[in-house]
């Protein structure tokens, strides 16, 4: 059990650890980081601020006995997909960490693992929280950007895509857990899908000055465009034949792969609309980006296979 002053020691742990790996671009502004009351920063001139916070709970958002380096390079991932989704530049983050017991064999790759991610992306830790509970992890992130990409601002017409393949993560849940068995490469790119999201900062970067709108997908395509449709008071149609389905949905079950890339949550891939006279310019720009569909007048998403229309068994996410 943690005596009182260990969890100031947490403290001191990861100062140590991030003030060690200064240097990130997001060191820009820090006037002050971790240590005094609050961080002090100053904003990129002339940007707008985006801030976003997101908290992973075990046995909820992530199994509680994954590897602690995983469980850290998710957290801050799945966070920083929502900086890439507004087309945000990474800066600073926060970190509250709920711990049952303060454990150096769990603390060190965790924050390690925190680390490696946070100098990937060019993020600085500036300032956290320890307490005592069942695991927890809040991130807070905060980035800056000249267009953001918002839900709201598709038109009827636009082409819909998306980037890269969807539904490997869903998909590879059940090796994550454990509940079922599979090939090493299954298990590779299940690890990858779930414990190593991409936020898709260039393909946002390369889009943000075409794009009408756009977000990550965090809980399945057809929920998070649903995002989209309302914010937009649109509605859409899906071609599913063109539709990229990672090859592991279609590995652990042909059947349902279709549906699992719609439905199937975690992929932290983006959805974003093009309006017709910027198509042209996006589709030539050599991105991993595939175009799906159309935003209409009429309300509803409606999904076409093969020339037929088709339904989803069901559009919710799966919590575990
Ligand atoms: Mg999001």
């Amino acid at each position: 059990m943690p005596g009182p002053g260990e969890f100031e020691l947490i403290r001191e742990y990861f100062s140590a650890r991030f003030q060690a790996s200064t240097g990130a671009s997001g060191d820009q502004g820090v006037v002050l980081g971790i240590g005094d009351d609050c961080a002090l920063l100053t904003p990129p001139a002339g940007k707008i601020l985006a801030t976003s916070v997101d908290t992973l709970v075990a046995g909820v958002h992530f199994p509680a006995d994954a590897r602690p380096d995983f469980i850290a390079s998710r957290a801050l991932r799945v966070n920083l997909s929502d900086l890439a989704a507004m087309n945000a530049e990474p800066l600073w983050f926060t970190l509250a960490l709920t711990l049952r017991q303060s454990d150096p064999e769990w603390l060190e790759p965790f924050a390690r693992g925190l680390a490696e991610t946070a100098k990937q992306y060019g993020i600085t830790l500036v300032g956290g929280d320890t307490t005592k509970g069942p695991l927890s992890i809040t991130i807070q992130v905060t980035g800056a950007c000249e267009k953001p990409l918002r839900r709201d601002g598709a038109r009827a017409g636009d082409t819909i895509f998306v980037s890269n393949q969807l539904g490997a993560s869903a998909a590879g849940l059940p090796l994550i857990l454990r509940e079922r068995d599979g090939s090493i490469k299954q298990k590779e790119q299940a690890y990858l899908a779930y414990h190593f999201p991409q936020p898709q900062f260039a393909v946002a970067r390369a889009i943000g000055p075409y794009a009408s709108s756009a977000l990550d997908i965090s809980d399945g395509l057809l929920g998070d465009l649903g995002h989209i449709c309302a914010a937009s008071k649109l509605g859409a149609e899906l071609n599913l034949n063109d539709l990229p389905v990672a090859e592991l949905a279609y590995s652990m079950n042909a059947d349902t792969a279709l549906e699992t890339a719609l439905t199937g949550g975690d992929d932290y891939q983006l959805c974003f609309t093009v309006p017709e006279k910027h198509l042209d310019i996006v589709q030539n720009l050599q991105l991993p980006i595939t175009a799906i569909g159309t935003m209409h007048r009429e309300p509803g998403i409606q999904c076409t296979l093969n020339g037929k229309s088709w339904q989803p068994r069901s559009t919710s996410y799966r919590h575990f």
